[in-house]
């Protein structure tokens, strides 16, 4: 285990809060503060996205290919909003409109194989001691994207640093076809079942499972569900191979960013001591959702992805016990089109009762954590969920599906938890509107104990959510993987 100062490399294909479109980016955002009172310097290398190059400051250019995949790219070295990067720019790549894997139409771009692998080379590139300057110790890979690269270090024949492969959703696997492989340089020997062939295919977060010397994903629960064949999305296999290499790390949350006591977003500060302020967001809500102002009503609120994963379907199928209990419920969220509409003809049927509004709107988010009563999150799997530690800090109630991440960051509010004051929620299993209705049901009877929910709430919003705890155990994880 190396006791010195570490330089890591991170690589990831988002980043906030240079580009997201979901929580990863919140994770390698929040990493490299985490890591640096531990003495690990993290460096993120990004792809050079138009919103990425429009923030980059201080660059320079540290190596240079006149033909990575068709076009001439620069590794630029530099700082954007506050955050150490390599970016790789190749404007054939990355130069385009649309989010970083699909266009304007939601088609994935056809040369994925290329962009990403054309990151993961750049990695191993770095890796390989090629940066004057920036020798990294570890590598840390996050998803599909950045799968390639411990395979890349581990078929080199140049240094290898320690290499740590991060699973934040196993469902998003990056499979490219075989006739790639000589074009993607990746040697032909290793395209075996046991090296980086997935289902006829090359598996791009396969490989990564398959070569890096460490494997971690965000909650202790995901980590053992995903060695399932229910929960492994056809890895199981391979992870139950290396069980021993892999963990499960919580994520945080940036509570600078989620302070009830700080927070701009909302009509009036509150905190644990002072819960006053809380009315006022709680009675904006209702004005915004067009819900009927009543004080006494249990106010549910929803913010997500509207897809299956989410349980969203389920939730709309729960509807009544929600209406029966005498509670109301916001809902903020996008996604699968038939959900959204299903949403919105549930408000129009149930107006004052339940209010939609479809997009994605941060403000909005912040005000339903500080002003609903209780936040539901009824996910079929759940990699770790960051709505639910949010809502923890804002002295939203979680009900959550107990499953992933939110198995682990909840505890239950059954007569054990109960006794000894420890309970922050309520979790619920199975996924199914028996389930969600039995759940819904047991909060509204917790709901007629007013002095217990607040002391449930109390609890709750004392809960360390910060990357404190999860920084903490990251660099632990480095070291160990670092031999000197
Ligand atoms: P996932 O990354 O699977 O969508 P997470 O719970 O891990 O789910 O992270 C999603 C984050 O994005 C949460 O912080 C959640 O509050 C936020 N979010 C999701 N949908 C919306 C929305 N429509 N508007 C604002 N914030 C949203």
């Amino acid at each position: 285990m190396s006791m010195r100062p570490l330089l890591a490399l991170s690589i990831c294909s988002e980043v906030f809060p240079l580009i997201k479109t979901g929580g990863l980016a919140d994770v390698t955002g929040a990493l490299p503060a985490a890591l640096r009172p531990h003495g690990i310097t993290l460096r993120t290398l990004v792809p050079g996205y138009p919103a990425v190059m429009a923030r980059l400051a201080g660059a320079e250019r540290v190596l240079e290919d006149p033909n990575v995949f068709g076009g001439a790219a620069r590794l630029i070295a530099g700082t954007a909003a506050g955050l150490d990067v390599f970016v790789l720019d190749a404007p054939h790549l990355y130069a385009r409109p649309g989010n970083p894997y699909v266009d304007t139409l939601g088609q994935d771009w056809p040369d994925n194989a290329q962009r990403f692998a054309a990151l993961a080379q750049a990695g191993a590139v770095i890796a390989g001691g090629m940066v004057g300057g920036f020798v990294p110790d570890v590598v840390h890979a996050h998803d599909w994207q950045a799968g390639l690269a411990p395979a890349y270090i581990a078929l080199s024949e140049g240094r290898k640093p320690a290499t740590v492969m991060t699973v934040h959703n196993l469902a998003f696997q990056g499979q490219v076809p075989s006739s790639l492989l000589a074009s993607l340089r990746l040697p032909a020997s290793a395209y075996t079942p046991d090296g980086l062939e997935y289902y006829g295919a090359i598996g791009m977060l396969k490989a990564g499972l398959r070569y890096a010397d460490r494997i971690t994903t965000v909650s202790p629960s995901y980590a053992a569900e995903i060695c399932t064949p229910e929960g492994g999305m056809g890895m199981d296999g391979l992870l139950r191979a290396r069980a021993h290499r892999l963990s499960g790390i919580l994520n945080g949350i940036d509570t600078k960013v989620w302070d009830p006591a700080r927070d701009a977003l909302l009509p009036a500060p509150f905190s644990a001591g002072d819960l006053a302020g809380r009315g006022l967001s709680r009675a904006a809500v209702q004005a915004h959702f067009g819900l009927q102002p009543d004080s006494a009503a249990l106010l549910f609120g929803v913010v997500s992805r509207l897809t299956h994963q989410k349980g969203m379907d389920v939730l709309l199928e729960s509807l009544d016990a929600i209406l029966g209990a005498g509670a109301q419920l916001a809902v903020l969220g996008a996604g699968d089109v038939a959900l959204q509409e299903a949403f919105l003809l549930a408000a129009t049927r149930y107006p004052g009762r339940v209010g939609v509004r479809l997009g994605y709107d941060e403000a909005l988010a912040h005000r339903i954590q500080a002003g609903c009563d209780a936040i539901l999150v009824p996910s079929r799997f759940e990699p770790c969920g960051l709505t639910q530690l949010c809502a923890l800090r804002y002295g939203a109630v979680p009900v959550v599906s107990r499953v992933g991440g939110l198995a682990d960051s909840v505890i239950d509010a059954n007569e054990a938890a109960l006794a000894a004051d420890v309970a922050t929620g309520v979790q619920f299993w199975p996924v199914t509107p028996a389930g969600l209705r039995a759940a819904i049901a047991r909060v509204a009877s917790l709901w007629a104990d007013r002095a217990a929910w607040g002391r449930m709430q109390a609890r709750g919003m004392a809960f360390d959510v910060s990357w404190a705890a999860p920084g903490k155990r990251y660099a632990a994880l480095f070291k160990e993987a670092v031999p000197f």
